[in-house]
This record gives C-alpha cells, sequence and structure tokens, in this order.
C-alpha cells in the first residue's frame, strides 16, 4: 500500500487530491516527445543516482544548501482555484533564499505565451538557520486567473495549471511555477482528526512538521525533512507501508516536480547497493522508499508510477552492459531508448509515447492505454524471471 501523507506546516484544511504526478521542470526540448505537446515547461523527475550514499539523494542535496536566490515554496490562497472563480490569487509567503527586495517573474499568458514580466516587491523577511529568506505576496485578480484558465488545459488527469517561470537572481535559471486547480464534484471524504499535528482520511495522512520546507535552506534541493515526517508517520500508523509519497501543502519549488529516494534496497543485481535505512526513518523493517511531489504533481499516474519504478531502477551500467552511449534526462537513473513496449522510468520518451520496431524502422507512436511496465523493468522488480524477458532493442 501507498499512503500519502501530506505535510502541514500549519493547521489548515488540506486539499486532499485524489490522484498523483511527479517531477522536475526542463525547457522545450522534449515538449514533442510527449503526447500533450502544450508551449509550457515539462515536469520532470528529480531522482537521480547516489550510489555512495546508500540511496539517491541529488550531488547538491548534501553538504551545501540552497544557493541565494532560489525559491523554495509558497502557500497559495485559495489552496484550489476553480474556473470561474470571482475571487483573486495569491501566493503567500513566496519564500526565497537570501535577501532580494525585489524579484522578477514571467506570467505566461494567452496573448504573451513568453511571460509579461513582472517585478514582485517584498513584503517581509525571515531568518532561518543564520540565512535570510525573503518573502513575497503576489496576488492576481479574477479576470486574470479566467485569463489562464482560459489558455490551458486542466482537469482532472491535470488539476493544476503552469502560472509563469520565476527568474532566479543572477539569471543563472528559472523555476516554473504551478497553480492547484480544482474540480466541481469531488465526493468528500470523511477525516479523522487525531490531535493538532495528525489526521486522516482513508490512505491520505496529513501531517504538521514545521521543519519540513526550511530544511532545504540548509539540505539543499532534496532536502526536505523527510524523517521528521516519517518519524511522526509511525508514532500512529502501522508500519505496514512500502512507500510514504509526501505532498506538501505548501507548494514546493525547484528544478523537479517530484523524486523518490530508496530508504532500503534488499536487490542485488541492479547497479544498486544493498543497505537499510528504515530505523533511522522510524520503520522497523517495511519502509522501502520515501518520495515528495510537488505542487500537484501526485495527481498524475505517470509521475507516480515513474517514481515508484525508481525503487528498482534503472541503474543498469548500459554502457558497461551493451557499449551504449547514455543520452536524455538523468540517463544514469533512466532507461535508454527501447523497443518491446513502452517504458514509464524512460530517459527519452515518457510513459504516454513508446517505439515501435517494424522492417528494421523504428517509429515514435503513442502508448495506448493503460501504459505498462517495460519487461526489463519489470524483471528489476522480480516479477519476470530472466528468461521471461523477451528480446528488445535499443534505438
Ligand atoms: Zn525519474
Amino acid at each position: 500500500m501507498k499512503p500519502r501523507p501530506s505535510v502541514w506546516p500549519v493547521a489548515a484544511v488540506l486539499p486532499v487530491l485524489a490522484a498523483a504526478v511527479l517531477a522536475g521542470q526542463t525547457a522545450a526540448p522534449t515538449l514533442l516527445l510527449r503526447a500533450d505537446a502544450r508551449l509550457e515547461p515539462v515536469q520532470i523527475c528529480g531522482t537521480t543516482p547516489r550510489w555512495e550514499l546508500n540511496g539517491r539523494l541529488r550531488a547538491d542535496a548534501l553538504p551545501t544548501g540552497l544557493a541565494g536566490g532560489e525559491p523554495f515554496m509558497f502557500d497559495q490562497d485559495p489552496p484550489l482555484v476553480f474556473a470561474g472563480a470571482s475571487s483573486s490569487l495569491t501566493l503567500r509567503n513566496f519564500s526565497v533564499v537570501g535577501d532580494f527586495p525585489a524579484v522578477t517573474f514571467r506570467r505566461v499568458t494567452r496573448d504573451a505565451p513568453d511571460g509579461v514580466v513582472e517585478t514582485w516587491t517584498r513584503v517581509s523577511m525571515r531568518t532561518v538557520s543564520g540565512q535570510i529568506v525573503s518573502l513575497f505576496e503576489p496576488t492576481w485578480t479574477a479576470a486574470e486567473i479566467d485569463q489562464m484558465f482560459s489558455a490551458r488545459r486542466y482537469g482532472f488527469d491535470q488539476p493544476f495549471v503552469y502560472w509563469g517561470a520565476f527568474e532566479v537572481a543572477g539569471g543563472a535559471a528559472q523555476r516554473y511555477i504551478y497553480v492547484r486547480t480544482g474540480l466541481a464534484g469531488i465526493p468528500l471524504s470523511p477525516v479523522v482528526r487525531i490531535n493538532d499535528q495528525v489526521q486522516y482520511a482513508s490512505d491520505v495522512v496529513n501531517l504538521v512538521v514545521p521543519t519540513f520546507e526550511d530544511a532545504r535552506i540548509t539540505g539543499g534541493m532534496n532536502g526536505f525533512d523527510l524523517v521528521s515526517a516519517a518519524r511522526l508517520f509511525y508514532q500512529y500508523f502501522a508500519d505496514r507501508y512500502d512507500v510514504l509519497a509526501l505532498s506538501p501543502e505548501s507548494t514546493a519549488i525547484g528544478d523537479f516536480g517530484a523524486f523518490h529516494a530508496n530508504v532500503q534496497n534488499t536487490v542485488s543485481g541492479l547497479n544498486l547497493s544493498t543497505f537499510n535505512q528504515d530505523a533511522r526513518y522510524g520503520s522497523t523493517g517495511a519502509l522501502q522508499g520515501i518520495e515528495v511531489y510537488a505542487g500537484a504533481t501526485a495527481t498524475r499516474y505517470q509521475d507516480t508510477d515513474h517514481e515508484m519504478a525508481h525503487q528498482w531502477g534503472s541503474d543498469f551500467d548500459w554502457t558497461r552492459i551493451a557499449g551504449i552511449s547514455r543520452a536524455g534526462h538523468q540517463p544514469g537513473a533512466h532507461s535508454p531508448l527501447w523497443t518491446g513496449g513502452e517504458t514509464l522510468i524512460g530517459a527519452v520518451l515518457f510513459g504516454d509515447r513508446r517505439v515501435s520496431a517494424s522492417n528494421g524502422r523504428f517509429t515514435i507512436e503513442q502508448t495506448p492505454p493503460p501504459a505498462a511496465y517495460h519487461p526489463l523493468e519489470r524483471y528489476s522488480m522480480g516479477i519476470l524471471t530472466a528468461d521471461q524477458v523477451p528480446d528488445f532493442e535499443r534505438t
């Protein structure tokens, strides 16, 4: 089972989203390889191999923290925006590492797909571990919200819209901002409140972990306080879940849409060391991995299934095994371009595209639903034995 604890920094009613996505962000080059070729950044995965750390964490996650100018969170008000909304939208506590009186944002609109330049002026400051954090509070009118909705595709399969690009100071990078959207008709789910820190409904748990986001300031891009969240979870819930998927109520900003971190690995032959960090997280043996989803990315199957697959791969050293030059998105942790079916953990194509081979020719085609894990991934998971994996080709 896969519970999805949400992390509240403050007591509030969490907009629990039924589905889930993932990943970071990259610019246009991969767009045409997706079925969903809208003119907006593609959210990408932040999982990368770090074998020497007994699990996957990013090189920049330890020991250095977030660089000056990096935005790392905001609180959306209202938590969900609905089509036809008559109220304004405000991003409260929009937090940027460092002392910045003003920042630049490019808000995309129907008439300005490259973005209308906005300058946000700081409203307050705070200090975390000796580091100044500048706070902004941009707001937009109902008419501006309407214009965005009319320019974007969103809905049950993607309950969020791309809002624009935040310019990291110095022009080093952009961070893409997405706004959570709501849908009418989602049934209510009874919530059981345990105390001021913990409540749950079905397999969704809300946890109040005040240190969750701020831990990134010193911990780096992936440096959320996962340990405190997990330990709080296990104070109240049984240790019978393989994965804890965390979706912060405050939207996480970064260069990823989601990532998976192995907590233990007992499977050999994956080019991933065997290790067990369960005790650190408060698990007595069941916990395999922990995931973080930014914004509403926990609502898309291709993202949750992608991150789940990272528990087993794809860390094979294909250069050594087959002389393949790795390419695409973080190729050390994602699959080369294979025939033989879609891959939900590919470095080149997302799960909604796959390679068709016919008469020596390769063609990219749309994956018919439901998408499935490639036989190689099922072998990594132990579902197929080696002799059950059919031949496939690299394209
Ligand atoms: Zn990935």
